[in-house]
């Protein structure tokens, strides 16, 4: 895979995204963006438990902020395994979204390039993972968790039908990640 290297940011080693905070006199345009962005310091924020509960509540089991791919250096927020789907849930400020994103006042020469950076890397990762034969999922925040957990439950029941198996069915061996899964001999009839 391409290596990503993490630019220096202008922020303490320890900070990450999940724990960021805005400085004094915030860049938050207003009370209601301001009070989305302080949810998202931390990771389990309330759109993301909410999607969860959506999607467990239909019967589906999923992990939770792993790498879909071994050695692909990706976490997504919700993994369904044996489906292969992958769900992106995508803070709006931090992925750029197209509604909600505004340029903070405070160092706009330095959040300019950074969620371009985060949006490039989406699309990076959604690449890196469906090569790997994996259907990535990718909601906004703002999304309503029911119009998520839905669209979710279609995906992964579709993969999941395909793969002749039924969500809570367990396999012994599932099909590895990362290789197509070959059943067919030379010259076998179907
Ligand atoms: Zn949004």
């Amino acid at each position: 895979m391409p290596q990503h290297r993490r630019k220096p940011k202008p922020q303490p080693a320890s900070s990450s995204r999940a724990n960021y905070r805005p400085p004094d006199g915030s860049w938050a345009s207003s009370a209601a963006n301001r009070k989305t962005m302080q949810a998202n310091r931390s990771r389990d924020t309330r759109p993301e438990l909410a999607v969860r509960s959506a999607v467990h509540a239909r019967g589906l089991r999923y992990r939770v902020a792993v790498r879909p791919v071994r050695g692909v250096r990706r976490s997504a927020d919700l993994v369904f395994t044996r489906a292969r789907v992958a769900v992106f849930l995508d803070g709006c400020f931090w992925h750029g979204c197209p509604d909600h994103f505004q340029l903070p006042a405070t160092n706009p020469g330095y959040w300019g390039p950074k969620i371009a950076a985060n949006a490039a890397r989406d699309a990076e990762t959604d690449a890196l993972l469906a090569a790997e034969g994996w259907t990535v999922l990718r909601f906004w925040e703002h999304t309503l968790a029911v119009e998520a957990a839905t669209r979710i439950e279609g995906v992964v029941r579709e993969r999941l039908a395909a793969l002749g198996r039924q969500p809570g069915e367990r396999t012994a061996s599932p099909p590895r990640p990362g290789r197509p899964v070959t059943t067919a001999a030379p010259g076998r009839s179907r």
